[in-house]
């Protein structure tokens, strides 16, 4: 859930969940002061049967007033309606004149006696409040005439200013629980919205402090699919490139060393005989003409192997930083193989090794490719097919073969064979699978180390299949040209 949405729902349970759990407790409080009321005698019985009893009694009043107010003056029924509203808490009297001749008992002050508005001739019923001090007593006056021609009220006397105290202690109750309520939502609902950010977040500083501190070993794990959550992604991310950028830098570094270290060994071992050689001509040691010359062809073979060593090399650095641009042109391969077959020919000869040309392609199959570079790759490879040779009868084999967008060559012979736990290494520079042997045969290890960049330069791939003893495969693929009426793309 996006940081918005949550907010704009934490918004609305603020709103929402105040005022659902106010109305609560709005019931609750009113419950519970309609319980306080009924224990103060102002409850049900005021509430609810009040009304019925009070209207019975009042109109039986009114009509006895009305009609019969002789009966007022009897003494045993007044009583009988007095005991009636006492029940209900209410003040029952009858003024004859100006006298009180009765009241139901509950203690009316003289002051409301005095404050009793007077007899009204023409209105027998009229309401009114009288006030004395915090109280408002609501009067219900009928006025009538008695037989003897004085003047006669009744009056029923309600003290609501109860009601009116527990009606105001209900809405202050009700006032706390509403602020309690709100402060209390509002202070949960913020505390998790916030952790929900807040945590994350955390998460993320302890981060960037590992990072500074140079640890990327770690990983931010957060669950949350928030914008925090995508930063939190976009942050592993960028810790998982920087860790890789870094490790390849150690790895170049290593590279590095190690290639300098190659560089350095393999250089010293022919300066040493070179060194050797003179020495052994300027002390003497050649002491004939012959013995001289054959240091002199020592020395110059060895600078030979130097030269192309460093050649190498240079080559291989070049590839290495891609700053050798590539010629790729058409090429129709079945023409190109059996050039570079026709140039090798001399070498198989003198070594009396036969080669086969293989290949299934139609007559007119083109790829491309760098013509100087690919044959510095076909040359390696025959060559290490012959020189990596020991049987008595060498064969090797070139095999074109055609698949759906490349052509895949195999360059196979029968020849020494490679031991398995060398066969991951060939195409790595400086590898040779035995050094020793190797360096009698003038082999740096570049050589297919340079033939896999140039291969991988063409956008193919190069491998190897080999079992010691019987002899090995160097495969590799080039891009065909793809006919366009065919749908392929030209490349
Ligand atoms: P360079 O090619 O630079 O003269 P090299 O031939 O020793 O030197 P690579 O061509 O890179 O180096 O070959 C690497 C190693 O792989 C060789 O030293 C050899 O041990 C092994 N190898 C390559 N081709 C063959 C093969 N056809 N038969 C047996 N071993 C091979
Ligand atoms: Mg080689």
């Amino acid at each position: 859930m996006s940081i918005r949405v949550r907010l704009v729902l934490s918004y609305l349970a603020m709103v929402i969940i105040p005022i659902a759990l106010s109305i609560i407790a709005a019931l609750i409080l009113f419950a519970s002061f309609m319980g306080m009321m009924y224990d103060k005698r102002l409850g049900s019985d005021f509430l609810k049967d009040v009304p019925e009893k009070v209207i019975g009694l009042v109109s039986e009043i009114d009509r006895t007033a009305s009609y019969d107010s002789e009966k007022l003056k009897d003494k045993e029924y007044v009583d009988k309606i007095g005991k009636e509203f006492k029940t209900v808490n209410i003040d029952f009297l009858v003024r004859h004149g100006e006298d009180i001749i009765y009241t139901n008992g509950i203690k009316i002050e003289s002051l409301v006696i005095n404050k009793l508005p007077k007899h009204r001739s023409g209105i027998s019923d009229h309401f009114s409040s009288i006030e004395i001090g915090d109280k408002e007593l609501s009067v219900k006056q009928h006025d009538f005439v008695f037989k003897d021609g004085t003047k006669g009220s009744t009056f029923i006397i309600a003290d609501f200013s109860k009601i009116g105290e527990f009606i105001g202690e209900y809405i202050h109750a009700l006032g706390w629980a509403v602020l309690i309520i709100l402060m209390l939502t509002n202070g949960v609902i913020t505390y998790f919205v916030s952790k929900s950010i807040i945590k994350p977040l955390k998460v993320l500083k302890h981060g960037t402090e590992q990072i500074k501190d140079g640890n990327l070993n770690f990983e931010v794990k957060v669950s949350s699919r928030d914008e925090i959550g995508e930063v939190c992604v976009a942050f592993e991310e960028m810790r998982k490139k920087l860790k890789d950028s870094i490790e390849l830098q150690l790895q170049y570094e290593e590279n590095r060393k190690e290639l300098i270290s190659s560089i350095s060994h393999d250089l010293k071992t022919p300066i040493t005989a070179i060194k050797g050689y003179v020495e052994g001509i300027m002390d003497g040691v050649a002491n004939s003409p012959e013995k001289v010359d054959k240091y002199v062809r020592t020395i110059y073979s060895k600078a030979t192997d130097m030269d192309r060593l460093i050649d190498d090399l240079f080559l291989f650095s070049k590839l290495d930083l891609k700053k050798i641009p590539f010629n790729f042109e058409k090429i129709n391969i079945k023409q190109y193989f059996e050039d570079c077959i026709e140039e090798l020919q001399m070498d198989l000869q003198e070594r009396k090794m036969r080669l086969d040309f293989i290949s299934d392609l139609p007559e007119n199959t083109e790829i491309t490719a760098d013509r100087e570079k690919l044959k510095r790759v076909v040359t390696n490879i025959v060559q290490n097919a012959i020189k990596y040779m020991d049987k008595d009868t060498g064969e090797i084999a070139v095999i074109l073969k055609e698949e759906e967008t490349a052509v895949r060559v195999q360059i196979k012979d029968n020849g020494q064979g490679i031991s398995e736990e060398d066969l991951p290494f060939i195409f790595d520079r400086f590898y040779r699978a035995d050094p020793s042997r190797n360096r009698n045969t003038g082999g740096s290890g570049l050589g297919l180390a340079i033939a896999k960049q140039i291969i991988e330069g063409h956008n193919g791939d190069i491998w190897v299949e080999s079992k010691l003893d019987e002899g090995t495969s160097i495969f590799f693929t080039l891009k065909k040209v793809l006919n366009l009426a065919q749908g392929g793309v030209s490349t």
